[in-house]
């Protein structure tokens, strides 16, 4: 589990292109969160094209500093 936040290029849904968001959380590729606009949203990693990919329209994160799918704290 990475405990360092770091930046990405990542496909950002609303978008359907790429932008710079912060992955703040990262337990496997399908229990990730991250930081766009300064709002925390879901995400996962997508190893086919080797990205990130942010659900800013569906995954905003009901309570901003847990992990929805893991119940982890994020700070
Ligand atoms: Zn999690």
């Amino acid at each position: 589990m990475h405990t360092a936040t770091f930046k990405s290029r990542a496909i950002v849904h609303s978008l359907n292109n790429y932008d710079e968001v912060t992955i703040l959380h990262e337990r496997d590729c399908n229990d990730v969160v991250a930081e766009y606009k300064g709002v925390r949203y879901t995400a996962i990693f997508n190893g086919f094209v080797c990205s990130y990919y942010v659900d800013d329209l569906y995954g905003e994160l009901p309570d901003q500093h847990k992990c929805p799918r893991c119940g982890g704290d994020i700070l």
